[in-house]
């Protein structure tokens, strides 16, 4: 197979989870030609784009430096709601509980006040009094924030995949991209199918990120973390259009969850943040345990003892964790014609519109005026 040296689009976008199918529709929105090239289905269960829901907050314990980008995503959230007619997000009001030092409480405070965001401290026993499904340990706080929601991923990847089309993109399919390379004059990209090639590349992988951009020279480990749907136990207070909430108890252990979302019968999702095995997208086991169960009924049951039913459902999904828990979004080190979005470390879906925003900012213009100063892979260069 030759390799063509024509360009054939202005720009490749190489994965189209959540990430790359934003990045696809900014990019055709604003006027590229735009081939998308994607191993799998559209919206697939395979990644880490997928499992029904995913936090999205402005109280940023993380990092008050993430806050402006979230208020931009906010926006961006409300209009690929309008633009795509799809329910891609809902606001259900957010609960951020853990002791007064702990960085879910102090650090959501943190950002909260920095920014001057909308927000409510409550006691252990506020909580309880104005959501009866809550029973934080006494010496508990909360920062409940009213703007806090959920997105729905693979509703939020189809709007963007249909969008990008509809704007003129290409997007190939059940296409694996087996390798890329750089020159002066573009970047090809050589699939199972055949070799593309566009004047830019944006490389959106994922958990793939370890063999696709290896040369970046940043560690990204990728995580199997697993969900999980609970029943509530006969009596207890109903999980429905609760708050989501992110819970740390004394041992530093966080984990969050939604309402039950799809009525009582599925089940309210429930997970530990950042409790994952190491893994690869090829050697990570799918199976959900008996006693990885039985761990998460007993830890949230902590906070929320009727939603210790059964386990009806559990799926694995996978994070891909750098070492500082930061994003790498940024101009390739080394190829001017590829930008770079990866290592998302498991905290990135609530971005994904800003995201896409910023990509095409730095195909187009070769910068953003978004702070993504934060994200420049050389704070981790090995
Ligand atoms: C269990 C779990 C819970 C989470 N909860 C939250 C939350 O509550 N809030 C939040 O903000 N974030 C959350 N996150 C993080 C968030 O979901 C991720 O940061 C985000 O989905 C990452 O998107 P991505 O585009 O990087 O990866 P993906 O969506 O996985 O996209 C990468 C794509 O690249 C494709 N690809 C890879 N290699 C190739 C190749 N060679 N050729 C072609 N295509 C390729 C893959 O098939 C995939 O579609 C959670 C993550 C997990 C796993």
């Amino acid at each position: 197979m030759g390799i063509p040296t024509e360009v054939d689009h202005d720009v490749i976008v190489l994965g189209l989870g959540g990430m790359g199918s934003a990045a696809a529709y900014h990019l055709a929105a604003r006027g590229l030609s735009v081939l998308g090239l994607e191993r799998f289905g559209v919206a697939h269960d395979r990644g880490s784009s997928h499992g029904g829901s995913r936090i999205i907050r402005q109280s940023y314990f993380e990092d008050p430096a993430y806050v402006p980008l979230l208020l931009r995503s906010y926006e961006l959230w409300e209009k690929l709601k309008r633009d795509s007619g799809f329910d891609v997000y809902s606001i259900t009001g957010g609960l951020f509980i853990g002791p007064e030092e702990s960085t879910t409480f102090a650090g959501s405070l943190q950002s909260s006040e920095t920014w001057g965001l909308d927000h409510e401290v409550l006691t252990a026993r506020e909580v309880h009094q104005r959501f009866p499904a809550f029973e934080p340990g006494d010496r508990q706080m909360a920062l409940f924030e009213q703007l806090a929601g959920f997105a729905r991923p693979e509703l939020t990847v189809q709007a963007h995949i249909r969008l990008a089309e509809q704007a003129g993109a290409e997007l190939h399919f059940g296409e694996p991209v087996l390798s890329w390379s750089c020159d002066d004059d573009g970047a090809s990209v050589v699939t199972a199918a055949t070799t593309h090639r566009a004047s830019h590349l944006v490389i959106c992988p994922g958990a793939w990120a370890p063999e696709l951009l290896s040369d970046i020279g940043v560690p990204i480990r990728i995580e199997r973390q697993v969900m999980y749907w609970i029943d509530s136990i006969a009596g207890s207070a109903p999980m429905a259009g609760g708050p989501i909430y992110i819970h740390e108890n004394e041992r530093i252990e966080q984990i969050y969850g939604f309402p039950a979302i799809d009525g009582p019968r599925g089940g309210a999702k429930a997970a530990f943040f950042r409790k994952g095995t190491d893994c690869t997208p090829d050697t990570i086991d799918r199976v959900v345990h008996p006693d990885e169960k039985a761990a998460m009924l007993e830890r949230v049951g902590e906070l929320l003892p009727g939603l210790t039913g059964d386990v009806l459902d559990a799926a694995t999904c996978m994070y891909s964790t750098t070492p500082d828990e930061h994003f790498v979004v940024a101009r390739h080190p080394w190829f001017d014609r590829v930008n770079v979005a990866c290592g998302f470390s498991g905290h990135g879906f609530k971005f994904v519109p800003v995201i896409g925003e910023i990509l095409a900012d730095l195909v187009i213009d070769g910068r953003t005026d978004h702070p993504i100063g934060l994200f420049d892979p050389g704070r981790l260069l090995q």
